[in-house]
């Protein structure tokens, strides 16, 4: 079992993606990652490191996903964001960036399919 391909179909929108590491399998493509919202408001939020050395830091984002600037203190805080009203954690990954994954709290669990519409 230690062949496994690198890829893994997003958990959002199901689109296949090339992880580059196994540690993030699972994880939410780009695409679905930029329609995070902060639980409680629904404002769009993004993260950044806070440096070169990584950290982590969620920002309020505009429609096309550019910072405005203002911190995110429930999500920098908190790490859950909700996709298409799923809950999700994001936090900095291993190499810099930010890595979206399913919330541990909700992982294992069927999210039952098209819930919500
Ligand atoms: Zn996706």
């Amino acid at each position: 079992m230690s062949e496994e391909p690198l890829v893994s179909p997003c958990p959002v929108c199901g689109a296949v993606q090339d992880l580059g590491s196994p540690r993030y399998r699972g994880r939410v493509c780009g695409d679905c990652e930029s329609r995070a919202v902060e639980p409680g408001t629904g404002r769009r939020v993004a993260g950044f490191n806070t440096g070169f050395g990584g950290g982590f830091v969620a920002h309020y984002v505009d429609d096309v996903g550019r910072s405005t600037g203002e911190i995110c203190a429930e999500v920098t805080d908190g790490h859950r964001v909700l996709i298409d009203g799923r809950p999700f954690r994001i936090d900095e990954a291993r190499f810099g960036g930010v890595v979206v994954m399913p919330d541990a709290s909700t992982a294992g669990e069927d999210p039952d399919g098209a819930a919500g519409a």
